[in-house]
């Protein structure tokens, strides 16, 4: 006998937004989270180094914001929606020394080109690595930079591993929103209530496959049935084999995890000790020409909304390493990089000031930052996303849509449209 309607493993924007979907047809669901606060990779924390400013460890923006289904939620609840792209500015460096105007003006020009030359290439070729479309583009001196964008700094994965369709599949697009406080508690306030939402409760397995086709999640306190289950741990965790299927995934599942591995990124935030700003102003983002493919960059986001500190983004492979080697080595090679633009003043502004740094690769309910797929395998995101056992157990998450993969709306939709699928398998008609 089936206790609830549909129980759902993980409290991140995908399974909040399927225990909303249930609710909101009137079904019961439960929500089975490992660790002791909701909202996954949207973390709103205060740290201490930064004077106890409110800061998010994992997601920031509410990206594509014409689009994004948490928008009108914020609005409709009169939550302030910082305009990040309004007040942004930015200052691109060639080596030590500022761009031009008709460097910024070619620089601005290349990203379309860049585009058209991927999609060329994928009209004739069914996939190739991100790099190679670079590589298509021998004489184009921004080609090297746009790559390192596109790839690890948005997409947290080095442009060789990564399927040039798949970003095609899922490039950003429109403008980005911030609420004021921060994404985490922005979730925490408006998307989790009147939910049955238990913390600090891994799942530690699903059995599922039965002729009812209701599933049951094991848990240490004990389990617990649902004529549907949905699953929505990132990729990492379901790679992994802490949350084992009994019986086994069928191999097309385990497949599309496999060819959706998760990328990395990691946030150093360096806190001035001085009154220096670099000769910035407030919310600057500082940019760098590459002149060789392959080559680190790390957008710094400089005193944002009049902070006091400067925050970079490493992603791919250099931050997988960073992380291996832990926060000082993350710390010097932040310094090192700013070092390129400003000289040793950076030093001076930074010496003995307080530092922060994520480490989503070594939380073990997430185990990276977010999805990437591989050369080929553009199409793992809608394979995970297919109803399994007849709809009765369904992944969901950041990487299983199709158009917002990687983002928190994108996996808050993914929710919703798994608990529909959920519902309708267990004939559920509305109580
Ligand atoms: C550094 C960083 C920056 C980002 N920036 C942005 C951004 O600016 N904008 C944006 O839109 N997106 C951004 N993202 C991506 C965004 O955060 C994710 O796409 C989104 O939060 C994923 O939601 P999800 O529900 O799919 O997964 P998650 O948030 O990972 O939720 C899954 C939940 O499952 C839980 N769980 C894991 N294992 C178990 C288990 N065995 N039993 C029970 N529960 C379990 C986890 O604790 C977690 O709470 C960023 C991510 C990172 C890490």
């Amino acid at each position: 006998m089936a206790e609830t309607d549909v129980v759902i493993i993980g409290a991140g924007l995908a399974g909040l937004g399927a225990a909303a979907a249930v609710r909101g047809a009137g079904g019961r669901a439960v929500v089975l989270e490992a660790s002791g606060r909701t909202g996954g990779r949207a973390r709103t924390d205060h740290p201490a180094a930064l004077g106890g400013v409110w800061f998010d460890m994992g997601a920031v923006w509410l990206h594509n914001a014409e689009h994004n289904p948490l928008v009108p939620i914020a609005r409709a609840a009169g939550d302030t929606l910082l305009r990040s792209d309004a007040i942004r500015q930015e200052r691109t460096f060639i080596g030590d020394r500022l761009a031009t105007e008709a460097e910024l003006a070619a620089y601005s020009g290349a990203e379309p080109r860049y585009v058209a030359a991927a999609d060329a290439i994928l009209a004739e070729q069914e996939d190739v690595s991100l790099a190679e479309v670079t590589r298509r583009l021998p004489g184009d001196p921004w080609a090297a930079t746009i790559e390192a964008w596109e790839g690890p700094v948005i997409c947290a994965v080095d442009a060789d591993r990564f399927s040039a369709r798949d970003w095609r599949r899922n490039a950003l697009a429109g403008s980005n929103l911030v609420p004021d406080g921060g994404i985490g508690a922005f979730v925490r306030r408006r998307l989790t209530q009147g939910l049955d939402i238990r913390l600090n409760s891994p799942a530690t397995r699903v059995c599922w496959g039965n002729s009812g086709g209701e599933v049951t999640v094991e848990t240490e306190r004990g389990s617990i049935t649902g004529g549907a289950c949905i699953v929505t741990v990132s990729t990492g965790v379901l790679a992994s084999g802490t949350l084992p299927f009994d019986p086994i995934l069928p191999a097309r599942v385990s497949e599309a995890v496999r060819q959706l591995p998760m990328g990395l990124v990691v946030k150093v935030v360096l806190r001035a000790t001085g009154a220096d700003r670099l000769g910035l102003p407030g919310h600057c983002f500082v940019d760098r020409i590459l002149t060789r493919a392959g080559d680190p960059l790390i957008p710094f986001q400089c005193w944002p909304f009049g902070r006091d500190y400067v925050q970079g983004w490493i992603g791919g492979s250099t931050a997988w390493d960073l992380a291996k080697q832990g926060e000082a080595a993350a710390v010097d090679f932040a310094l090192g990089y700013l070092r390129q633009a400003f000289g040793s003043r950076v030093d001076r502004l930074f010496a003995g000031g307080a530092t922060l740094v994520t480490h989503w690769d070594a939380d073990p309910w997430v185990r990276g930052a977010y999805c990437y797929a591989v050369p080929g395998a553009a199409l793992a995101r809608d394979v995970l996303g297919e109803p399994v056992s007849n709809g009765h157990l369904m992944f969901a998450g950041e990487a299983c849509h199709v158009g917002l993969a990687g983002t928190l709306g994108g996996a808050w939709i993914s929710g919703q449209a798994a608990a529909r699928t959920a519902l309708a398998a267990t004939g559920f008609a509305g109580r």
